[in-house]
């Protein structure tokens, strides 16, 4: 995507402040976290846009191809097909979900080239130690000056939808 194009979009986002993630979401990517250590989990994950906030309903995973710990990639193609899948049920792609098997949540300089090629989609990262840590930030790029805004996160029970918090 060329730079031109990827300003058009970002002006046009609408600015998310809020990102409300399932409790069945929230466990299904701690495990699948806890699965992958020490290499990277990742996936995609769907729900609905509404304004200022993005609501995730379902998570689904993508094999991490490179098997080194510290990065993480998958198959564009197994990407796409997911997405595809997702929106003929009616669902949005808000984005991606990967894990950090280190203690910071924060997006590494590679997370930061892949956001800025698609600005507006969401990164949920996990900070994951066994036994010692899960902790998730999300984020998302809106310009193309590297800045990047944390979304505030609200885990949330199953059938609530709007601002109720778990
Ligand atoms: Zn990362």
């Amino acid at each position: 995507m060329s730079i031109i194009y990827s300003s058009i979009i970002a002006e046009n986002l609408p600015i998310l402040k809020r990102l409300l993630l399932k409790r069945s979401v929230f466990e299904e990517i701690r495990r699948e976290s806890e699965k992958a250590y020490p290499l990277e989990a990742c996936g995609v994950l769907f729900g609905r846009l509404e304004g200022e906030e993005a609501i995730v309903s379902k998570y689904r995973s993508l094999r991490n191809v490179i098997e080194t710990p510290g990065r993480f990639w998958f198959s564009e193609r197994e990407w796409m097909k997911v997405i595809c899948e997702e929106r003929k049920l009616g669902l949005d792609y808000i984005g991606l979900f990967h894990s950090h098997p280190r203690g910071s949540p924060i997006p590494s300089p590679a997370d930061r080239h892949r956001m800025l090629e698609c600005p507006g989609e969401v990164w949920v990262i996990a900070a994951y130690e066994p036994k010692k840590l899960f902790k998730l930030c999300a984020w998302v790029i809106l310009d193309l000056n590297w800045s990047f805004s944390k979304i505030y996160i609200t885990v949330v029970q199953e059938g609530i939808s709007g601002s109720h918090t778990a």
